[in-house]
């Protein structure tokens, strides 16, 4: 342990919200990460929801290495072949058609600024509805859209940004009936409310096909089904946000394939970089050509950046190679089971979901009120740290507790039981 740099930390960076640890670290491979005392702690939140393929997977050293010596960076005018490869990659193997037109860039934010940006010059129009509960990122029109960050400080967000409640089986806005009737009723509640208020110029609907940050809430398919048509009968584009949905961790390729509904617009970031900052906005041909007829640009320092590219191939291979589409399946449901056993020793679960390795367990004070256990959550998050498990909890007022549990999908049997056992003696510790 280095007391300078621990000190370093805390009185030179600025703190960026969120939890924070003492500690400083030094090594991350596969589901595990090494701090500066050298205990080792089980990662089951995949860095920042990036490490799909593992924490430092050779194939992604292999890629680096090689564009490293190949081109770093390049004018902006000049595409190098790894970029060229990528978006044949993404356009023949992994996007749902006619999605086949990729703009290269960094973040998750920055996707979505560009996707925004391309469905209003698409239409002409610049409304857009969004869904309680969505992280689109911090960013202009991407916080703007966003209601489970905080945007203190950024003054007015964009204009024309409607809100419509969030798709929520466990505290549904609307309840009564199923889990399909009383979303697809709070979104009929949503588009009349917008419909009322709209000035005649959509533009777009955003959303995330699991909305992650808001509390790892599952739509029914009904309701995806349901954007896309409200989205055609306006006029609008229909974006989705896929940043921790594609390439795998769900168990499909991407969250339109899971709900077999087909975007206008997809983003793609975290999970395509493995760890590196790479992002995709993926479109049409029909969508590209207008909004370039109109002017659509992009110019940024770092489009179509020859190492990222490189890396994002590599992700794309690993995944099929070591097929982590089917071990996502597979490995979500033994976790998923293990998690429900929990659920029936302790009356402070209220809820296990998810998809594939993107699960949420909701904490609450007893299971008839449903009241969220904000401090059962942090006290027992900070419990797993101490003893070796990194977690993440989601924490929305009155909308719930949660955890997001999303190791690798390299994760295995034993990483899971690990993991399980610190969860099960934090909680025991905890409501002691
Ligand atoms: N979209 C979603 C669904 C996200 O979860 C995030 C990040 N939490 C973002 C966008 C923003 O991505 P980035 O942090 O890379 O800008």
């Amino acid at each position: 342990m280095d007391e300078e740099l621990r000190a370093a930390a805390r009185d030179h960076l600025v703190r960026y919200g969120g939890e924070r640890f003492d500690n400083l670290f030094s090594h991350a491979r596969g589901a595990k990460v090494w701090d500066d005392e050298g205990r080792e702690i089980l990662d089951f939140t995949s860095g920042q929801m990036c490490a799909t393929i593992g924490h430092n997977h050779p194939a992604i050293l292999e890629a680096l290495h090689r564009a490293g010596e190949q081109a770093l960076h390049l004018f902006s005018g000049m595409v190098p072949e790894a970029a060229a490869q990528l978006a044949l990659r993404l356009a023949d193997d992994w996007m749902p058609a006619p999605l086949t037109r990729s703009l290269l860039i960094n973040t998750g934010s920055e996707s979505n600024e560009a996707a925004l940006r391309m469905a209003k010059l698409y239409t002409g129009g610049y409304e857009v509805i969004a869904v309680g509960g969505s992280w689109h990122g911090v960013t202009g029109a991407a916080s703007s859209v966003s209601f489970a960050s905080d945007r203190k400080g950024y003054g007015p967000g964009v204009p024309g940004v409607f809100p419509i409640p969030e798709p929520n089986s466990y505290r549904p806005w609307i309840p009564g009936g199923s889990d399909a009737e009383s979303a697809l009723a709070a979104l009929e509640l949503g588009l009349r409310m917008f419909d009322m208020q709209s000035a005649g110029a959509p533009a777009a609907i955003i959303v995330e096909p699991v909305i992650s940050a808001g509390g790892v809430l599952v739509p029914p398919p009904e309701y995806m089904q349901a954007l896309r048509k409200a989205a055609d009968e306006r006029g609008m584009l229909l974006i989705f946000d896929e940043a921790q949905t594609a390439f795998g961790r769900i168990g499909a390729r991407t969250g339109a394939e899971h709900f077999g509904v087909t975007p206008d617009i997809m983003t793609v970031s975290k999970t395509l970089g493995g760890g590196l900052p790479l992002a995709a906005t993926i479109t049409s041909d029909a969508v590209e050509a207008r909004a370039h007829e109109r002017g659509f640009t992009y110019y940024t320092s770092h489009v179509s950046d020859p190492l990222p590219a490189a890396v994002g191939l590599a992700v794309l291979k690993t995944l099929e190679e070591e097929r982590l589409i089917e071990r996502a399946r597979d490995t979500g449901a033994y976790l998923r089971q293990q998690l429900e056993a929990l659920q029936q020793r302790y009356e402070e679960i209220g809820d296990v979901r998810g998809l594939g390795l993107l699960l949420g367990v909701e904490l609450v004070k007893d299971r008839s009120s449903r009241e969220a256990h904000h401090e059962l959550g942090a006290l027992t998050t900070r419990r797993c740290f101490e003893l070796g498990l990194s977690m993440n909890i989601r924490r929305r007022p009155e909308r719930g507790a949660v955890w997001r549990i999303a190791p690798p999908l390299t994760v295995n049997h034993d990483e899971i039981d690990r993991g399980v056992a610190i969860l099960d003696q934090a909680l025991g510790e905890s409501l002691d």
